[in-house]
């Protein structure tokens, strides 16, 4: 397994389509591969964010489509969602909001920044 963080990071905009997205992992993908001299990718592993405007099953099918006939046609996806983590402006405080209260539930709270959840990030491939 291939190991390299941030590979890819982009903030999952609204306007991110999943075939742009399926592109860009595939092109990262076979980039890091022909660097290792690699013959097949076999798996890769993405980290979608709970707030990530990706929906697996459509990543899936574009996969299928544009990795065709290349070294990396066949290869397994794996998704993880990660939880959305945010950063109270106010108190400092990191946490994780339930669906809806996005609220600090230390301090009450309205000015936070997101600090992960919103990624898409291919974390590793598998290579032969
Ligand atoms: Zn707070």
């Amino acid at each position: 397994m291939l190991y390299n963080k941030g590979l890819l990071t982009q903030k999952a905009a609204a306007v991110m389509h999943e075939l742009a997205v399926t592109e860009s992992i595939l092109e990262i993908a076979l980039r890091h591969a022909r660097e290792k001299n690699a013959r097949r990718i076999t798996g890769l592993y993405l980290v979608i964010g709970q707030w990530a405007s990706i929906v697996d099953d459509s990543v899936q099918f574009y996969w299928d489509m544009i990795s065709e006939g290349t070294i990396a046609q066949g290869a397994s996806l794996h998704f993880r969602r990660v939880p959305v983590e945010l950063a109270c402006l106010d108190c400092g405080q990191n946490y994780q909001p339930s669906s809806e209260e996005l609220v600090c539930p230390h301090c009450a709270g309205t000015r936070v920044q997101v600090r992960s959840g919103d990624e898409l990030r291919l974390e590793a491939i598998d290579i032969e």
